[in-house]
């Protein structure tokens, strides 16, 4: 397709997030909540922020985007291998006493350097480290997904709220300039009212990581990948579904999928009768949202990586925004929040819905039949 320069000035990626971010949002925040933190706190400091569980994810993204962000910086850091508290202290300036294990991180409440922690650990143990930093007086930004049934999402967002403390999830797509525009063009019937809507994410996972031992990641591609199809249909649509059918397939290495699903299709049914159309796997590569309207279609292809994300639409324009890193985007989206006492975009009252809708997909995966989901 021919690239239509005039086009591209029209997706303004901060008109898009002004327009778009809080009222899409604003179904989750908590007014009682907020009147609580009504504390005044300096908005020219930058928050500390202290990641927990110093992987590929931290280590590759989160740690690069804190020396890019405005509103909070890295602080800390909480991790298991000593080795790496001697790279990272090095690589990043931390200081020693800053640097915590899982044994002594509950310390970290008396540490005023820690203003949010940053769990980047393996799903099973987002809410032990959330409740944990929420108990030691800290906000927290817990990765996706936010844990692995609704009762622990209930229990982290009641921890936070008992410590008077800001929750929200490590989406980062909803500070994503292609992703808002998905949302934008969506909201303003730029091409009509959708009538189609699908999504798919997959990559080809390793043997052995953790994310294939449902213990430590509490089930297939459906919680780490197709987690980013839901939501795609959920903020280009603005609507939740209330009922999910789900589709599995035999698996093709018995020895590498023992008890997590390989590959998962599944339909959401939105208030207004359209039918999502989603996919997920371990063993296949896709990275789409697409929307077809009455007037015209819109599409991100790849969607949801870090970058290099690629919008087009069906008269010919082009997305395209300069670079920029979704993940400082996201953290000084969620720093601007808690120091303005309000919630985030991103809170874990979103987390705790997307929960409850991929636990009602594994009940139809399971079943075979249309679970509707319950308020
Ligand atoms: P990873 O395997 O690279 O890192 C996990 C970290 O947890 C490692 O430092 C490991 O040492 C530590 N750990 C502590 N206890 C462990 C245990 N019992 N087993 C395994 N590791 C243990 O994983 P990652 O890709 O960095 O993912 C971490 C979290 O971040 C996951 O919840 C994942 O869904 C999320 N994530 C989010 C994004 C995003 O774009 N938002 C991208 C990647 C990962």
């Amino acid at each position: 397709m021919k690239k239509n320069h005039s086009s591209r000035r029209s997706f303004i990626y901060q008109t898009a997030i002004t327009a778009l971010g809080v009222p899409l949002f604003s179904s989750f925040s908590n007014p009682a909540f907020i009147t609580k933190n009504k504390k005044t706190m300096n908005t020219n400091k930058k928050l500390g922020v202290a990641l927990v569980g110093l992987g590929s994810y931290a280590g590759g993204q989160l740690a690069p985007a804190l020396q890019q962000t405005e509103h909070c910086y890295l602080a800390g850091i909480v991790t298991g291998t000593p080795s790496k508290a001697e790279v990272w202290k090095e690589k990043y300036n931390i200081p020693d006493k800053n640097i915590y294990n899982y044994q002594n991180f509950d310390s970290i409440k008396d540490n005023p350097d820690i203003d949010i922690v940053y769990v980047v650990l393996p799903n099973s143990m987002h809410a032990e480290y959330t409740i944990r930093a929420a108990q030691a007086g800290k906000h927290v930004i817990c990765e996706k997904p936010m844990a692995l049934s609704v009762a622990d999402c209930d229990m982290m967002i009641a921890a936070c709220k008992k410590a008077n403390k800001f929750l929200s999830i490590g989406y980062r797509l909803h500070f994503d300039p292609y992703n808002l525009e998905m949302v934008r063009l969506a909201k303003e019937k730029v091409y009509g009212d959708i009538k189609k809507i699908s999504a798919a994410f997959s990559f080809v996972a390793q043997k052995g990581i953790w994310r294939l031992d449902k213990k430590l990641a509490g089930g297939g591609p459906l919680m780490d990948l197709g987690v980013y199809c839901m939501q795609g249909v959920m903020y280009t649509t603005d609507m939740e579904p209330i009922a999910v059918t789900a589709q599995t397939f035999p698996i093709s290495d018995k020895e590498k999928f023992i008890d997590v699903e390989e590959t998962l299709a599944w339909q959401m049914e939105m208030p207004n009768g359209l039918i999502a159309e989603c996919r997920t796997s371990y063993s296949e590569s896709a990275n789409f949202l697409k929307v077809e309207g009455e007037k015209g279609s819109f599409e991100l292809q790849p969607a949801y990586n870090y970058s290099g994300l690629k919008g087009k639409t069906s008269d010919g324009k082009i997305m395209e925004y300069p670079k920029l890193s979704q993940q400082a985007k996201q953290m000084d989206g969620i720093a601007q929040s808690i120091k303005n006492k309000t919630q985030s975009i991103v809170p874990g009252e979103m987390g705790r819905r997307d929960v409850k809708i991929i636990e009602a997909i594994y009940e139809a995966m399971r079943t075979g039949k249309r679970v509707i989901i319950q308020k």
